[in-house]
């Protein structure tokens, strides 16, 4: 039987802030305390907003913070092919189409339903014929890949109904029936690149043998797609746990554009790794 093994994967897009160092801390604690294995990965599948210096930043925060982690670090960009099979697997499978429609088209295309879920798409008003999708591959339109959730449902038949995960967090918590229509037909390759974090995280998280995921509540509704793609790919579920996220004075969660510090900032002004753990409350 495998170690068990958890992770902490940031995206470089920016500094790492408390909202980081409490998912890393919590992860490497846990792994600590269960003998567990900690792995670092960075998700840097958007190379236009993810930059060298905050990748370095990253590896200079956690290890002021006192952690460490197994190498080689996986980074996403460099296994592109590896998304792209996992991507034709779904293909083979009738369960992805070509969605050809703008940022604004999707918004125009989504109801605005009633209860006040926005930004779900759940699939094309109208599907495009083969001709007209020829025609718009011969004009070199880009696309997205879409999964289509009803042909998911139509594969999976009664499993769709068992369709679960075991979740730890102190929110929900216990076995939690996956909902994947909260997300809708989700992009699993934009048009920009051949790959889309859903798809790229559940890639990985069983590449690495992830057997729990420790990461903040914001990604909680990530995870009855991951569940979904996991069963369609005939990857295993990890167990699940989301942690609350960080909040200021308020209740409020700490965003970049509340002004909330980043780490490198807090270490400049003189606060200490050990201050930082209990500004997480750890
Ligand atoms: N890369 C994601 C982020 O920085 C986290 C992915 C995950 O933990 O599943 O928000």
């Amino acid at each position: 039987m495998n170690k068990n093994c958890t992770r902490f994967a940031p995206s470089p897009t920016g500094y790492l802030h408390l909202g980081h160092a409490a998912s890393a801390l919590i992860a490497v604690n846990w792994a600590q305390d269960n003998s567990a294995d900690f792995v670092l990965r960075i998700e840097d599948i958007d190379q236009t907003r993810c930059r060298p210096e905050f990748e370095a930043a990253i590896y200079e925060d956690l290890h002021w913070l006192g952690l460490n982690w197994q190498q080689p670090v996986r980074r996403q960009s460099e296994h592109l092919v590896a998304y792209q099979g996992a991507l034709s697997e779904l293909q083979k499978q009738g369960l992805l189409y070509r969605c050809f429609l703008t940022r604004r088209e999707v918004m125009a295309e989504i109801n605005h339903a009633p209860h006040g879920i926005v930004d779900v798409y759940t699939g094309p008003n109208k599907h495009l014929s083969a001709s007209q999708e020829t025609e718009l591959l011969e004009q070199e339109k880009p696309f997205a890949w879409r999964l289509s959730l009803s042909k998911a449902k139509e594969v999976l038949g009664d499993l769709w109904h068992d369709l679960e995960w075991l979740e730890t967090g102190s929110g929900q918590s216990g076995l939690i029936k996956a909902k994947p229509e909260i997300l809708g037909d989700v992009i699993l390759a934009r048009k920009d690149i051949s790959t889309s974090y859903h798809l790229a995280v559940t890639h990985d998280d069983a590449l690495q043998n992830i057997s729990h995921i420790i990461r903040g509540q914001d990604l909680f509704d990530s995870t009855h797609i991951h569940v979904l793609l996991q069963v369609l790919l005939g990857l295993p579920t990890p167990i699940y746990h989301h942690h609350p996220l960080i909040t200021d004075k308020e209740g409020r969660r700490l965003a970049k554009r509340d002004g909330s510090k980043s780490l490198q900032e807090l270490r400049k002004s003189g606060i200490s790794a050990a201050q930082v753990r209990g500004m997480v409350g750890l």
